[in-house]
This record gives C-alpha cells, structure tokens and sequence, in this order.
C-alpha cells in the first residue's frame, strides 16, 4: 500500500475487544478507524434483504456488485451505510451475525473489499487510520509499520460479547460466536500472528489496560520507523 497515511493494522477473534479497543487508541492518536467487520457484515445484510440466499456464492457476489457501501472513519462519529439507509445498528443484528461468515468466504468478494479499504485508508485526511479485522495484518496491509493480534481466552470472549448484548441469552450467543470463530478461521488465520506481528493478549487486562498496551506497541514501531 503507497500511501502517506500511517497504517496500523490489528487482527484479532470476535470479542478480543479490537473494534472498542482500536476506536479509543485511534482516538487518542488523532487517527481514523476503519472497521472491516462492517462491510463484511453491510453486504451480508444487503443480501438478505435482497431475499437472496446467502450460502450462495453467485447471489453473493451478485449483491457485491451492486453495494452502494459507505462507511465513516471518524472514531467519534461512526456511521454505516447501504445507500440511503443506515445500516449501524441493523448489521449487529443476530441474523446477520449468523449469515456474515457465509459472504465473507467467497474469494472475489474478499478482493473487491481488501481494495475498497486500501482506497478509504489512503484517502484519509488524518495522519494515521487503524484498520481492524481479521486479514488486515497478513492479506490487506502487510508492509503496515505496526501490526497487532489483539486475543484473549475464548471464555473470557464469550463473556464479553454476552455483556454487549444483555438482551440476548448468554448461551446462545457463546454458541454462535464459537461457531462463527470456527467458520471464520477456516478462511483467514486470525489465531496464531504471522511473523513480526506483535501479540497483546487481553485476557487479564481491562479495557483501559488493553488500550494501553496496543498504544504502547504503536509508539515503539512507529519511534522504530523514524528512528527515534
Ligand atoms: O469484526 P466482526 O465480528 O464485525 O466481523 C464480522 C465478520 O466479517 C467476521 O465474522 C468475518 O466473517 C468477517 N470478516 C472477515 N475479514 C475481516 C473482517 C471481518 O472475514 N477482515
């Protein structure tokens, strides 16, 4: 990626914090946020009101081509969009977390998203935008100066994802995020970090701490990169 925007990517499982955490250390830098999982899950939506079915490769990538898509940067104004309609809180819905995984298997629609984060990275006015995923440290920004894995245990994951949604059944959603995570890694490797990529593991840190620690890898490459 040529750009001079500051990329940092981090890579983590559902419910390692890396959306809240990503959002509050972009904030901090001055830096935008770029949330993939969104996408992902914008497109799943746009397909299931489509009436398509989206086990379906072809629907899939049908609906792909045809996805007024538009996503905000800022960490303190975050929106999602599918045309005119505003899709923030529908794409959290369980139906769509259910269906997500389904879409984002299908190859060509992982490169048409990988270039459309690229373009919005590039063409951010601020100085730095960290880009949060699953593939962003190995696939979409390889060569990003601070790349991050940000994991926890997969207990303490389910407990938290339960804690964000209190209105759904604490079980049930344990269930569905293992059996996304289990779906999910057999596309992209989001367990293990890639060579250089740097591990915090969030399993005994709070929130506050989590942001710290990720802060802490950040300003160590980042004074590694311009040799201070
Ligand atoms: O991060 P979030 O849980 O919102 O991501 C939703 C889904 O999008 C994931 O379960 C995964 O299927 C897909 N995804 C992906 N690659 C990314 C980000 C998300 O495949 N970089």
């Amino acid at each position: 990626m040529t750009t001079d925007v500051t990329i940092v990517a981090v890579d983590g499982p559902a419910g390692s914090g890396k959306s809240s955490v990503s959002k509050q250390a972009a904030r901090t830098l001055g830096y935008g946020y770029l949330d993939t999982g969104a996408a992902y899950r914008a497109l799943a939506w746009h397909v299931l009101e489509r009436g398509a079915d989206t086990a379906d490769a072809d629907a899939v990538q049908a609906a792909a081509r045809d996805f007024p898509y538009a996503i905000s940067l800022d960490p303190d104004d975050y929106w999602v969009r599918v045309g005119q309609t505003d899709v923030t809180a529908a794409i959290r819905e369980p139906r769509v977390s259910d269906a997500v995984s389904a879409v984002a298997r299908v190859p060509a629609v992982r490169a048409q998203v990988n270039d459309l984060f690229r373009a919005l990275a590039a063409a951010s006015d601020r100085p730095g935008v960290i880009i949060e995923g699953r593939d962003i440290t190995t696939v979409v920004a390889p060569d990003a100066p601070v790349r991050v894995l940000l994991t926890a245990a997969p207990q303490v994951r389910a407990a938290r994802r339960a804690a964000e949604v209190s209105d759904q059944d604490a079980e049930a959603v344990a269930a569905a995020l293992h059996r996304r995570d289990a779906s999910d890694s057999a596309v992209v490797d989001f367990l293990s970090a890639a060579p250089g990529v740097e591990v915090v593991d969030s399993t005994d840190l709070d929130f506050a701490q989590t942001v710290d620690a990720v802060l802490h890898v950040i300003r160590q490459k980042l004074e590694a990169r311009d040799g201070r």
